[in-house]
């Protein structure tokens, strides 16, 4: 990501003429190891074809797409030249930003510039900079403007009660990315303010990327605290660019004409008496931008010089984008849309220039504004450009084998049964409002009484649920709101459906929380549910035979329409272990791969395919052997699993008499007495965490000693392992903002978090002090990564001991984080115990996202790197007399047991499901045999290593 900061600037430099300037770019470049020294030649070829001049004494150097290649890192420098330099036709240069970009990161760049770029005299500002940093404040530009459009206003939303309008307000501000997620948590604290005339209002700095204003009427007048409330304002402050529209909204008030705000029945009416921006009644036209990089500097060029011809305003915005339009004769504002290949901008013309301006600019762009264009796939759904791609990819071959994610465990083997979803063509524009509306309407209801007969069909709690969510997407109010705005501007149903589900999913897919951002797979499905619906386009025809389902994302309404008799297994090439696809996967109980790669959709059906949902593997066109191996592997597995689960609740011991302690995993209080039915030992691990997040402000020190004394009790003097509160980067708390991280998994988390907040973390050690009652309590603390990190955590519980003393207490810390591990030797003399979170530390180690589509799949904590850090961990703990448990997902993997065992590991913490099976392991183990393979995986050279020398036992 190009940012700007001021160790990139160099000041006072000075070049005789361009040539000298790009020089002097380049060898910076180079020398800090940004580029190839052959970049140069990229920089000039680049002023051949055009010059970067920007304007305001600006311009921004970079290389072709030819010398892409000389990129190692993108990033940008600058260089002051005082003395200006001619940049061509007359244009000085006193900034010169040099940018090393492997893609079109630079448009990311030129949107930082383009607010500074407004700014008049910028050009001998930036030339009398005296110091970077004063350069860098005079890029960033003037202060943000308060946005306040029509998307921010919402007329007679129905609502229930304040608190569902204050969230509606929220969401707008959320849609136009002035708020974090979150912010509607936040709102729901302040105190609400009467202005008078049923207006009220709210506000907040909190979670605030950029000043906005919202407003939201209620479908009829409500009653607040006593008085009654016809709209309420959502302000989202930052600075004071809010001042002016105060100034104005208390002068509108002063006049007696509050209510007109409140009784107004559009937004323009609101806008034109706050002074926001009135979306002008213009003609227009759309098209879509088909240039390789995006409206870059070169053809945005084009298109604002052609702009400028035309003796009247014309603006452009895209559509489905949330800015505002902008003056299609302004590089600069072209330039701050960012506007990329595939995106469809909408040109607004004032109506004496629009019959001229708008066929001339719509043709501009179909011909590539001076550049050579590759037309776009003839439909632009997402994934399309995937599609173009397919065509170089080829099948993978009978007989070879590859790992992808594991999503719902069992074997499985049957022909493949490839179901590429059809592009559906659709017409844009509508015959009448009146006859779309219709067509939207009949396949809405059409659609909802499908998911009904599905919610009736599915007796899996899991399954409904999603189908309940399906529907509730379908009556968003504001989903149906959006289309049927289009449906009046003239586009046909299909077009105005598709254009919002696809706006809100990609939304949705932006967000930061994996498992929210996997939502967007759902709208989708909804959306393409409900468009198959308006052209008419019937269900897949299942073939007769069991099979296995090989598509691209399966959307949950699939999966679940599927006979799991017919499907023996699925297989996607794209999607996560947590898609919604995979829990209803897992539970219809059918074995499942996901995120296999694009290539495994060229698959001819009718292939024999075996899928392994457990260990991860597919098998295209197995051998006769490797397919007996792996049905007979089935079957015993069965077995196995069956003679497990009737010798739970029996203690784990190996055959030569080392007993190894079973526990389990939770989330949710109330768990624990199907844990222990399940022959759990103790709770390895209680994940605070979900009692923090289905509260929607902290949970008091008495509600959580409620919950945890809950978990005591149901263990009957098992023992207990908690782990104190583990939120932060990836998943935030609503109600505890955290500023926005490039890196969440590297950021504030963890006891990191909570160590920044000691009145959280005071209180949640009360409470489990208090509730202990001198019962067995562990308390651990996640992503510690520093002895000073635990010395605090330690400090802290000892000082509330002495003030709630606990008879039987023991402190320990969880190993996630590779230091920790290799701290492990003087950890060990002040821990009780440590806990190793298998998940984080593999992803740590590996330097894999656990969630990531594609790569998670090579993040096994079977990789000896992992297992080396466990063993420091296990050596370290054992020479001081201290215990070792796993508590991450790997406990669970049959073949990871045994190297557990044999390197040491005395508990092994897993969810409440696997105990059965996890204890038979143990069960067949010798700890010497177990020490010895423990030993041999340590000198392995990769986790497909380990599991082959596992398996060969
Ligand atoms: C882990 O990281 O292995 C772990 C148990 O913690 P969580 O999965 O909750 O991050
Ligand atoms: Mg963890």
């Amino acid at each position: 990501m190009l940012e700007l900061t001021i160790e990139q600037i160099s000041m006072e430099q000075s070049a005789v003429n361009k040539p000298a300037a790009l020089q002097l770019l380049a060898d910076l470049l180079v020398a800090d190891g940004l580029v190839a020294p052959g970049y140069l030649e990229g920089l000039q070829a680049r002023e051949q074809q055009g010059s970067t001049f920007l304007g305001q004494g600006i311009a921004i150097p970079h290389g072709t797409p030819q010398t892409r290649d000389q990129v190692f890192a993108t990033g940008v420098r600058l260089m002051q030249f005082p003395e200006g330099v001619d940049w061509g036709d007359g244009q000085m240069v006193y900034l010169a930003i040099g940018i090393a970009a492997k893609s079109d990161e630079h448009l990311r760049l030129l949107q930082l510039l383009t607010r500074a770029l407004g700014e008049n005299d910028l050009g001998e500002a930036l030339r009398q900079a005296k110091d970077p940093e004063s350069l860098l404040q005079l890029l960033q530009g003037a202060p943000q403007e308060l946005a306040l459009d029509a998307q921010m206003i919402s007329l007679g939303v129905m609502v229930d009660d304040f608190e569902e309008l204050v969230w509606r307000g929220a969401r707008l501000l959320r849609k136009a990315e002035c708020v974090n997620n979150g912010f509607a948590a936040v709102l729901q604290q302040v105190e609400p303010l009467p202005l008078g005339e049923g207006l009220w209002w709210l506000h907040s700095e909190q979670m605030v990327n950029k000043p906005g204003l919202a407003f939201v009427t209620p479908d009829k007048p409500m009653r607040h605290l006593g008085q009654t409330l016809t709209g309420l304002f959502c302000l989202a402050s930052l600075g004071e660019s809010h001042q002016a529209l105060l100034e104005r909204l208390c002068a509108l008030l002063i006049e007696g004409r509050g209510h007109e705000l409140g009784q107004a029945k559009s937004s323009r009416a609101v806008l034109q008496a706050l002074g926001g921006d009135v979306p002008p009644d213009w003609p227009s036209e759309r098209v879509t931008l088909a240039n390789a990089h995006g409206l870059h500097a070169r053809p945005a060029k084009i298109l604002a010089q052609l702009a400028k011809g035309f003796d009247g305003d014309v603006r452009v915005r895209i559509v489905d984008g949330t800015d505002n339009p902008v003056s299609a004769k302004s590089l600069s504002k072209l330039l701050s849309l960012g506007v990329q290949r595939g995106q469809s901008l909408e040109f607004i013309a004032e109506p004496t220039i629009a019959a001229q301006a708008l066929p001339a600019l719509v043709a501009a762009v179909l011909d590539g504004l001076g550049e050579e264009i590759e037309a776009l796939p003839a439909h632009s759904e997402p994934g399309a450009d995937k599609a173009v791609a397919q065509k170089t990819l080829s099948a993978p071959a009978a007989g070879s084998q590859r790992q992808a994610v594991p999503a719902s465990p069992g074997i499985a083997f049957g022909p493949a049964h490839v179901h590429v979803l059809p592009v559906l063509d659709y017409p844009l524009q509508g015959e009448s409002q009146g006859v779309e509306h219709e067509r939207l309407h009949s396949a809405l209801a059409q659609v909802r009484v499908d998911i009904e007969q599905l919610i009736a069909r599915s007796s899996a709690k899991a399954i409904r649920e999603i189908f309940v969510t399906h529907q509730e997407m379908l009556a968003d109010p504001e989903l149906v709101d959006e289309v049927a705005q289009r449906l009046r501007q003239g586009e046909s149903a299909a077009a105005a459906w598709m254009n919002v589900i696809e706006a809100a999913a990609r939304q949705q897919e932006q967000l930061k929380d994996a498992l929210l951002a996997e939502r967007a797979a759902d709208l989708r499905d909804v959306g393409r549910r409900v468009l198959a619906q308006i052209c008419g386009v019937e269900d897949l025809v299942e073939p007769d035979e069991p099979y296995i389902l090989v598509m691209d994302e399966v959307g949950p309404s699939d999966v679940a329409r599927l006979d799991p008799a017919r499907v023996a297994g699925i297989l996607t090439a794209r999607g996560g272990a947590t898609a919604h696809s995979a829990i209803v996967a897992r539970a219809l109980g059918i074995p499942a791969l996901v995120g296999a790669g694009d290539d495994v959709l060229l698959i001819t059906s009718g292939t024999q395919l075996l899928i392994d949902g457990q260990r991860g593997r597919l098998d295209v066109a197995p051998d006769e052997a490797t397919l007996k191996r792996a049905l007979q592997d089935r079957d015993t597995r069965e077995q196995r699993l069956k003679a497990a689960a009737a010798l739970r609740m029996e203690p784990a011991i190996t055959q030569d008499g080392h007993a190894v302690e079973v526990f389990a995993n939770i989330g949710d209080s109330a768990g624990t007495p199907a844990a222990v039915e399940q022959g759990a030992e103790g709770i390895g691990l209680l994940r605070t965490e979900l009692l923090f997040m289905a509260h929607s402000s902290a949970p008091d020190e008495a509600t959580q000693e409620a919950e945890y004394r809950r978990v005591l009790d149901d263990l009957d003097g098992r023992p207990l392992v908690v782990r104190t509160l583990d939120v932060g980067g990836d998943k935030p708390l609503p109600y505890w903002p955290i500023d926005k991280e490039e890196n969440p998994f590297l950021g504030v988390r963890g006891i990191r978090l909570t160590l920044q907040r000691p009145d959280i973390m005071e209180s949640q050690l009360r409470a489990l002090l208090r509730a202990a009652d001198n019962r067995p309590l562990r308390i651990m603390f996640p992503m510690v990564g520093t002895v000073e990190e635990w010395r605090q955590a330690r400090e802290m519980t000892e000082r509330l001991r002495l003030e709630i003393p606990v008879a039987d207490l023991q402190l320990g810390i969880m190993i996630e984080v590779p230091s920790a591990a290799l701290l492990a030797p003087v950890l060990a003399k002040e821990v009780d115990f440590f806990s190793v979170g298998t998940n984080d530390l593999t992803q740590y180690t590996m330097a894999i996202d656990r969630g990531h589509p594609t790569l998670s799949a090579q993040a096994d904590g079977l990789h000896p790197a992992v297992l080396q850090l466990i063993d420091i961990t296990v050596r370290a703990a054992h020479a001081h007399g201290k215990w070792v448990g796993v508590c991450g997902e790997l406990a669970a993997d049959p073949l990871a047991v045994p190297v557990l065992v044999g390197l040491g590991v005395d508990e092994l913490s897993v969810s409440a499901r696997s105990i059965g099976e996890v204890k038979a392991c143990v069960r067949e183990l010798n700890l010497i045999e177990a020490r010895k393979l423990a030993q041999t995986a340590l000198a392995a050279g990769s986790a497909a290593d380990v599991r082959a020398l596992v398996e060969g036992l």
